[in-house]
């Protein structure tokens, strides 16, 4: 800085990220922005092309297409928020949908072109067949890249890929005194992941004690209305991995803050494993992301489903649909075969019922 030399034991390296850069070559030809511009536009786009569909872009894209503009979403693959389980962000899908916003599903751009202010952006799918999109602004949203670039740390040797700079669980880089936390190592790209792997950052560097990153519980939301939030395992992840689970849901139209608000898009999916554990819980829904902080307790903190399904929530709040899927589940405990077995030899044990005693005294 200022050509001024500075030296110290340890470093930290948390530059944070910015937009990707355009994957295809013919979109330099063309003018357009990226969250770095959208929020400083002097107008509103007349059509508003959004490239990509992970949280930035349907965000924006639900946010311009309220504003009043015809807003147009291009994504590779055959989903938007394409880390979600497919059944969930089809929910916000629909809505964007339903509100207007017209997303176009796999398909690669192969052409962009620029005359005067139009902008076009040719695609094609996956059977070879073209189509061009027309408008004013094009919002270019298909990724994020660290910011690396004018550090010297190739210089020194940090080991780096186009995703980031490389970490281990301590997050220090190939120099162990050296420390890239936040954006800039492209694991989690959240502020509360930023937050917090700052604080192992500073548990390994400042107070030598050896605490690793642990992602097991890294909960996230894009703010989509209606939201879609995300903690632990999806059924994605599950199939991947090979985890057995069993899925247990709850649907907003059940809930009466929901009815009450006219918010009833949207549900509760909880994954449970084979020992019936939770392993993660998955929430499109109106607020879903507040509506998580039950399930960070559960997952995070041991707080047991039954706890969770005994517990009273004042009513009508959007959170007793926590309680719900966990008491359907238990539901499922309490009347088991067995207990049903139990159950009837008691009754049978304790005699047929009684005739119900009728009114004395006329009242
Ligand atoms: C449009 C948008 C919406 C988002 N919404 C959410 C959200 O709702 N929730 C959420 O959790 N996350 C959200 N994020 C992600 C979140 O902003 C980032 O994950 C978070 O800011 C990362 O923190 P960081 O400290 O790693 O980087 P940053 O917050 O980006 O900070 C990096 C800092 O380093 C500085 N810097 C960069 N290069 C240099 C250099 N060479 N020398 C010195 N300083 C440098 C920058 O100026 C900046 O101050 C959003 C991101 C975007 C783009």
């Amino acid at each position: 800085m200022n050509g001024k030399a500075y030296s110290a034991k340890y470093w930290v390296i948390s530059t944070g990220s910015s937009p990707a850069p355009p994957r295809v070559q013919s979109l330099n030809a063309i003018e357009y922005i990226t969250n770095k511009e959208i929020f400083s536009l002097e107008r509103l786009p007349g059509t508003l092309i959004v490239l990509g569909a992970g949280p930035i872009a349907v965000e924006m894209a639900q946010a311009f297409n309220r504003l009043g503009a015809k807003v147009i979403v291009i994504q590779r693959s055959g989903q938007i928020l394409s880390k979600e389980d497919r059944d969930m962000a089809d929910t916000v899908m629909e809505v964007l949908r339903e509100e207007g916003v017209e997303i176009v599903l796999n398909t690669n751009i192969i052409d962009a072109q620029q005359h005067n202010n139009e902008k076009s952006i040719t695609v094609e799918d996956r059977d070879g067949n073209r189509s061009t999109y027309t408008g004013d602004t094009v919002l270019l949203a298909q990724g994020r890249t660290p910011n690396t670039s004018g550090l010297g740390l190739e210089n020194i040797g940090v080991a780096m890929t186009p995703g980031g700079i490389t970490v281990d669980n301590r997050l220090r880089t190939s120099h162990k005194h050296i420390f890239a936390p936040g954006d800039v190592n492209g694991s989690f790209q959240f502020t509360h992941a930023a937050g917090y792997e700052g604080g192992v950052v500073i548990t390994n560097a400042v107070f030598h004690l050896p605490r690793k990153a642990d992602y097991t519980l890294m909960p996230w939301c894009t703010y989509t209305d209606p939201e879609l939030a995300s903690i632990g395992i999806n059924e994605k992840k599950a199939r991947q991995e090979g985890i057995d689970y069993s899925v247990w849901t709850e649907e907003f139209n059940g809930n009466d803050r929901a009815l009450a608000e006219g918010s009833t898009t949207g549900k509760i999916k909880m994954l449970l494993n084979d020992r019936e554990k939770v392993i993660g819980v998955q929430i499109a829904g109106p607020r879903a992301g507040d509506l998580l902080g039950e399930w960070v307790a559960v997952l995070g903190g041991g707080v047991k489903l039954s706890t969770l399904a005994g517990t009273v929530h004042p009513y009508p709040t959007l959170a007793e649909i926590n309680k719900r899927v966990a008491g359907t589940f238990l539901s499922t405990k309490i009347f088991s075969d067995r207990v049903k077995k139990g159950l009837k030899l008691f009754f049978q044990l304790k005699g047929p019922v009684r005739e119900p005693c009728t009114k004395i005294d006329g009242h």
